[in-house]
């Protein structure tokens, strides 16, 4: 089997993307096929950290928009992704992985606190290691701190796995035209407000001069493909 591509890897997860057919919560069928995509990533010689959203669950916007105070929102939105990264930590257990989940907001009993170097330790070891309640600020997105934890990881790629298979010129749902991107530079996605990440992950993502790679989370073998170097995604960089 040849190399991997890409040594180390971030693989950012929406809370969407883990509804599959559902309007809310956590399809466990669905959890369990991402699993598997990470299962063959491992195997393949990539180390895999992961970020995975809330919006499936709580989104701190919606909810301020309801009356709730949004840091207050934020904070809810940000325990929503603990639970979303202990039933994926759940998913890569039943696949056979061992894994780690660590919280931006200490909570002792439930998992780990982040600390880089410990983060660093489990990779080395072969572990997942899943990153848990964002950047434990709130007016940031999951986005963010996927951008900044590939950062501080020095991940090699930050791969945003979406409903579709890359950056098109408009939605692909409903503009039948929509053109597809084999490449994109930051500055393309920044000006033309392409819709992969919010900008402060595009931006702190060109700072540290780490490629984004976007694409299906729904095809199993895809992420793999990717890691590979081959497979249908957007590759952004300078
Ligand atoms: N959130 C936050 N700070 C962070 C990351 C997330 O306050 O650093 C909150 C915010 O309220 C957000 C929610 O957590 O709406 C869920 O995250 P996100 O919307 O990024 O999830 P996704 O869209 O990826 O499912």
């Amino acid at each position: 089997m040849s190399a991997p591509k890409y040594r180390r890897v971030l693989l950012k997860v929406s809370g969407e993307a883990l509804m599959g057919s559902g309007a809310f919560g956590i399809d466990i069928a669905t959890v369990d096929r991402i699993a598997a995509d990470v299962k063959d990533a491992v195997e393949a010689g990539t180390q895999v950290c992961m970020v995975i959203g809330g919006g499936n669950i709580f989104r701190g916007v919606s909810a301020a928009a309801k009356g709730i105070d949004r840091a207050q929102a934020d904070y809810m939105g940000m325990l929503a992704t603990v639970m979303n990264a202990l039933a994926m930590q759940a998913a890569l257990e039943r696949a056979g992985l061992s894994s780690r989940v660590q919280s931006a907001i200490p909570m002792q009993t439930v998992c780990e606190p982040f600390i880089r170097r410990r983060a660093e330790r489990h990779l080395e070891k072969g572990r997942v290691v899943i990153f848990a309640a964002g950047t434990g600020n709130p007016f940031f997105t999951t986005d963010t701190a996927a951008a900044l934890r590939a950062a501080e990881m020095k991940c090699d790629g930050l791969l945003k796995g979406t409903k579709v298979d890359g950056v098109y010129s408009a939605d692909p749902v409903k503009v039948k035209d929509a053109l597809r991107y084999d490449t994109l530079t930051y500055h393309d996605v920044l000006t033309r407000e392409l819709k992969v990440m919010d900008a402060s992950a595009v931006s702190l993502s060109r700072e540290n001069k780490i490629p984004i790679i976007v694409f299906s989370i729904h095809d199993r073998g895809a992420l793999a493909a990717v890691l590979r170097g081959e497979g249908r995604a957007t590759v952004i960089k300078e």
